[in-house]
């Protein structure tokens, strides 16, 4: 008999930029299509996908450990362009405050 509860929780991802486990829902399907790599914020996509937070942090380290490839085991290099703007019109880490105080 096994007494584990383990239930169907939420699912967790690991983000390819900072390998951080987290829920699926906080984390941004990417798939890649064409060479590209397109957001997939409703996780209808297509094929093999690659999970991110929505920051440009983990965007950009993703990019710099050359993930992609990896992930969509694909020759790449992925276009992120796509993906980047996305990122930064929904990226909710507020590390950088714009100063809109300069007199
Ligand atoms: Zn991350």
């Amino acid at each position: 008999m096994s007494g584990r509860t383990h239930a169907r929780v939420c699912p967790e991802r690991t983000c390819v930029g900072c390998r951080e486990r987290a829920a699926k829902d906080d984390l941004l399907r990417i798939v890649a299509i064409e060479g590209e790599c397109v957001p997939d914020p409703r996780g209808t996509l297509p094929g093999r996908g690659a999970y991110l937070h929505r920051t440009r942090v983990c965007l950009d380290l993703a990019v710099r450990r050359r993930v992609f490839p990896r992930a969509f085991r694909g020759r790449g290099p992925f276009d992120v362009t796509a993906l980047r703007r996305f990122v930064e019109r929904t990226h909710v880490d507020q590390a950088a405050p714009v100063d809109q105080a300069t007199p």
